[in-house]
């Protein structure tokens, strides 16, 4: 009886809100009804956001979360999906309480949910924001097609130290690019109406800086300055929030020496009152609980700071359902203040369309109709072609021939269960396409197969890495055996393919490396092989920059093929075989070494910029300051040549436009694709400004022999930065246009812009 008069009271609150208003306009009035009739505790049971126990991410799991939903405890659950997993818990929200009040129901969807694409990071090397949005499409489709209704995704952490595992989840070091896929991914999921049944809440995380973590440690101390944070870090949160995102989560790590889930200033100065952000905040797992081990005091401290900074959701902290009533009732903080966080987590519920069906899309049916199916097989197989990256390729040993024996080797090479890398959500590894499987489908070749190494002997590492999922066997001497078998089969070939790399493992979440080659015993394997004088083609598969000097000397073809994810096989073979050409372009710099780090491609001049010929100048004595790859390689089995920098004055004042334009001709014999970027630079202004900023990018498809100009428009918009004042504006004076291939090669002509 009590269920049937909450799912009434409800429908009958919809429909006293009047159908004449439009939908926007009646969720003001519906809120505040049915906030009239809910008691404190109900209010603050909607801040409550628990957990269940599948695809945990932390230390803690929530415990009685039925009894609690059934108690009005919980606003919102992660972890949890299927259909049937999701109704059984909706039904005791809507069901079981007094006002019936849904469920969010949130998991990490972070590149793809069953069919699952590569890497976040291995995405953006496509510099396809059509792409980009379409895998975010599909995730939301399949997702909510199995109950989900909201992704802790898009991670959009800048990140220019490759140590940090979860550099894997984000787009790279450059604030341009992050900001477009933030965009394009933050429209995939939540399409243009949270309320379709295809369209899941987007959560832009982590804010603020967490890529920026010393050391590259997770959840390391964080130290920047307020003008460093604007100009580079903060543009694709900012980016998410000007396209709309529902929520967002606050990061672990602190922000001017306060954690940023306690940071008023960043919460609500900068994301609410300064970019207008007026969904909902939620907290990194546990980030609550942990303002105490930061030092800020005890739980109710951390607590009352939490809630005074401006966070809407307590994500499995339990802080606040703890907490809260207390405070309100020791003047700490309002009634007015709880209800103004209540009120932000039922208008995304309103706006997801959960009081008009909190079933949204569940059902088995769809589930099955929607998730994995072909054509999302399909994309996936597209996606992962469009992120790998050439980044040698001695003699045209690639494109691989059709015919001939190719000895395929290593331990990412029959393997599906680390093709996704991390977050799988809910792919099924067993289904994934391994790189033999896809081999197999190539007519004409004859493949021998040998594992050649395990993906690590360091058993301390193993041991690590199967208490989390992982499945690494290796037994003491047989690192040896597996050498000189693979070495015997590669002496039967005519090429070697080695699939080298990381497990699945070794990035995302707590799997920070202060070493980031590849595993010791996977290099003795490449370096066997290469002894061997056959022609080697390097495949790697990883979440991170590897530090891969000697193999970029050694290796004759290297293609950075990341964690490619459920189509791995297939995506690879079309590659590896030149059914596509690659035209993926890194977004992220591969350092020589590790004491590089951090090294990215916008960096400061310094007083004292590198000059080899002396010495008191900013270098080392070990290593170049250059980097191995730098932003934007990548290379094309064919060959572009770019012309002269035209420029259509060299002198501009005031809102006129610059065109610069370049040639393009594919001079090579196939067709190809290249992605021309454009750079600026400022000679002199009021703070020190990079030595290059990206500023634009076209993706050009060209035949053999054919030419092209490409012509980039640029306004002062583009050459606008936050100065000391944190002002957005542009400085009159001398600019450098660069064009070019990569961010260091380039050609380069100078303008000045006056005011
Ligand atoms: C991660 C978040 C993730 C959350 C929920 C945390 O440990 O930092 O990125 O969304 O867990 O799984």
């Amino acid at each position: 009886m009590k269920r049937t008069i909450a799912v009434v009271v409800c429908v009958l609150m919809m429909l006293a809100s009047g159908f004449s208003q439009s939908r926007d306009a009646r969720m003001t009035p519906f809120i505040d009804r049915l906030m009239k009739r809910m008691t404190l505790d109900e209010k603050i049971g909607q801040l409550n956001l628990l957990t269940i126990g599948i695809d945990v991410t932390g230390p803690v799991l929530s415990k009685n979360v039925e009894e609690n939903i059934k108690k009005g405890n919980v606003g919102a659950v992660l972890n949890t999906r299927t259909a049937s997993a999701v109704r059984k818990l909706q039904d005791l929200a809507v069901k079981g309480t007094r006002l019936g009040i849904p469920l969010i129901f949130g998991l990490d969807v972070i590149h793809g949910y069953a069919t699952m694409f590569p890497i976040p990071l291995g995405l953006a090397s496509s510099w396809d924001m059509d792409l980009i949005e379409h895998t975010a499409r599909i995730a939301a489709v399949e997702s909510t097609a199995d109950g989900l209704n909201w992704t802790f995704s898009p991670m959009v952490d800048i990140c220019r130290d490759p140590r940090w595992g979860r550099i894997s989840e984000g787009a790279g070091e450059d604030p341009y690019l992050g900001a477009l896929i933030a965009k394009a991914m933050v429209k995939g999921y939540q399409g243009s109406d949270l309320r379709d049944k295809t369209s899941i809440m987007a959560c832009m995380k982590h804010f603020a800086l967490y890529g920026a973590v010393e050391a590259g440690r997770d959840y390391n101390t964080v130290d920047m300055d307020r003008v460093t944070m604007y100009n580079f870090y903060f543009p694709p949160y900012k980016a998410a929030v000007d396209a709309g995102v529902g929520s967002v989560m606050s990061s672990f790590n602190e922000v001017e020496s306060v954690p940023a889930t306690g940071n008023k200033w960043l919460l609500t100065d900068v994301l609410r009152r300064q970019w207008g952000f007026n969904g909902f905040l939620v907290t990194d797992y546990t980030a609550i609980n942990e303002m105490m081990a930061h030092g800020m005091g005890d739980i109710e401290k951390v607590t009352e700071m939490a809630f005074k900074a401006g966070v809407d959701m307590d994500m499995v902290s339990e802080a606040y359902i703890t907490h809260l009533k207390k405070l309100l009732a020791d003047h700490q903080i309002s009634k007015e203040e709880i209800d103004t966080a209540c009120k932000r987590v039922l208008e995304a519920k309103y706006k997801l369309g959960l009081f008009e069906d909190p079933y949204k899309n569940i059902s088995e049916e769809t589930a099955k109709k929607m998730i994995f199916t072909d054509a999302n097989r399909k994309f996936a197989r597209e996606a992962a072609v469009n992120s790998m990256v050439l980044l040698r390729n001695d003699h045209n040993i690639l494109p691989l021939r059709k015919s001939g024996t190719i000895a395929l080797v290593g331990p990412l090479a029959d393997n599906k269960r680390d093709m996704f890398g991390p977050h799988g959500a809910a792919g099924d590894w067993k289904q994934n396409v391994s790189v033999l499987e896809g081999f197999k489908d190539i007519p004409g070749i004859n493949v021998l197969y040998a594992k050649g190494a395990d993906l690590t002997d360091d058993s301390l590492l193993i041991k690590k890495l199967n208490a989390e999922g992982g499945d690494i066997k290796t037994a003491d001497g047989v690192q040896q055996a597996l050498i000189d078998e693979a070495v015997n089969t590669a002496s039967k070939a005519d090429v070697v393919v080695a699939v080298l790399g990381e497990s699945q493992g070794m990035s995302g979440e707590a799997a920070s490396r202060s070493m980031i080659g590849l595993p010791g015993n996977q290099e003795n394997l490449l370096k066997a092989l290469i002894a061997t004088g056959k022609p080697v083609v390097l495949v790697l598969m990883n979440g991170r920059p590897l530090t891969i000097e000697w193999e970029s000397h050694h290796a004759g073809a290297i293609v950075e093929a990341w964690f490619p994810g459920t189509e791995a096989g297939h995506a690879l073979s079309d590659v590896l075989f030149g059914n596509d050409n690659p035209a993926g372009k890194l977004t992220i710099s591969f350092p020589v070494n590790t004491g590089q780090i951090p090294i990215y491609y916008n960096h400061k001049n310094t007083g004292r910029p590198l000059n080899e010929d002396q010495k008191y100048t900013s270098k080392y004595l070990d290593v170049s300051n250059a980097p191995l790859y730098p932003f934007g390689f990548g290379l094309s089995y064919t060959t572009f040549e770019y012309g002269d920098l035209q420029l259509s004055s060299t002198s501009l004042k005031g809102a006129q436009t610059l065109t610069a334009s370049v040639k393009l001709t594919n001079t090579g014999t196939r067709e190809g694709r290249e992605t021309v970027q454009l750079y600026i630079r400022e000679a002199a202004a009021s703070i020190t400004r990079p030595v290059q900023e990206l500023k634009g990018f076209q993706k050009i498809d060209l035949q053999p022999g054919q030419s092209t100009t490409v012509s980039f428009r640029i306004t002062p918009d583009d050459l606008k930065f936050y100065n000391r004042d944190l002002k957005y504006d542009w400085e009159p004076g001398q600019f450098q246009i660069m064009v070019g291939g990569n961010s260091r090669d380039i050609r380069s002509a100078a303008v000045s812009w006056a005011k």
